[in-house]
């Protein structure tokens, strides 16, 4: 009688023993614990338009200021997110990517947003994903005397702000940060899901400038590759890469002057919707390695 009992309850804590494990294996109860062990990926936009749509899908989101930085952070389809308003140019971004790291431990950052076409081949909603990006904005000039003028169109040597020898007192390169390899492959993977325009590779070119003269987007386009230009991804990129955190740009042409292509607001969502499909390709593919 006693045995027999003994054997009851060792059937029945077998039982639920199963039915603990059918219950984590059978489909996507299992889910939310393996993904709760993956660390954030973080999407960040510089402006409202550019990370509220993301931030308003996010489940169980809370908001965390740090400075004037501001960060939602929840799930999205069960996969943590950090959403980040960066605000905009180089060092608001620089600052949210660094706060970023430190606070999150992000598995990868994603920046992305709008950006101006500098290839009359692009139009506006076409998305451009970085397999390179690139800082426009740090020149060597020519020596000119006073009353010589000025003129960009011979500003023909880049400035390295990240030189390897940090002795070599003229760093002259165009370094180019290559966008990260897992991260490609989630945005093709998200690519077919994206119908408002094309989705290629190319060059992101990134400075405090808006340029709108054509004669110097043709040269940054001849000489650096660029296909857009916006005001981020660059020095994202080389904050990213100091902390050796996987990076993509992703940007959406919101504007083409080299095509006549007016700028459209509407841009802004689009990018925000196919980033967060490639954030959750990402992590899909992190969880079935883990
Ligand atoms: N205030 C405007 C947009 C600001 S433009 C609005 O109402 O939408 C500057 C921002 O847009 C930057 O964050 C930059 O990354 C991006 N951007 C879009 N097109 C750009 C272009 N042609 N040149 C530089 N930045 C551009």
């Amino acid at each position: 009688m006693q045995f027999k009992s003994f054997i009851g309850i060792a059937t029945l804590c077998t039982t639920l023993f199963l039915a603990a494990c059918n219950g984590d294996s059978n489909s996507n109860s299992t889910q939310p614990q393996e993904q709760a062990k993956l660390q954030p990926i973080v999407i960040q936009g510089a402006l409202p338009v550019e990370s509220e749509k993301m931030a308003a899908q996010l489940e169980n989101a809370t908001v965390e200021m740090i400075g004037e930085w501001k960060f939602w952070k929840g799930t999205y389809k069960g996969y943590p997110v950090v959403i980040s308003k960066t605000r905009m140019g180089m060092s608001n971004s620089a600052a949210a990517t660094a706060l970023a790291i430190q606070h999150y431990k992000p598995i990868a950052i994603i920046n992305q947003g709008t950006a101006g076409g500098h290839d009359p081949d692009l139009h506006v909603f076409d998305i451009v994903l970085g397999k390179y990006t690139t800082n426009i904005g740090a020149f060597k000039t020519p020596n000119k005397p006073l009353g010589g003028g000025s003129n960009a169109l011979e500003w023909n040597e880049a400035f390295d702000v990240l030189p390897d020898d940090e002795s070599d007192p003229e760093p002259i390169a165009i370094r180019k940060f290559e966008g990260d390899k897992e991260l490609l492959l989630a945005a093709y993977k998200a690519k077919p899901n994206y119908s408002k325009g094309q989705v290629v590779e190319g060059t992101i070119g990134s400075a405090d400038t808006w340029n709108n003269e054509l004669d110097r987007i043709k040269q940054f386009h001849t000489v650096y590759g660029t296909s857009v230009e916006e005001m981020e991804a660059a020095s994202v990129a080389q904050i990213a890469h100091q902390f050796n955190v996987p990076f993509l740009g992703i940007r959406v042409l919101s504007n083409n002057i080299t095509n006549n292509g007016a700028y459209d607001p509407a841009t802004g969502e689009a990018c925000q919707e196919y980033a967060l499909d490639v954030a959750e390709q990402y992590m899909k593919a992190k969880a079935a390695a883990k």
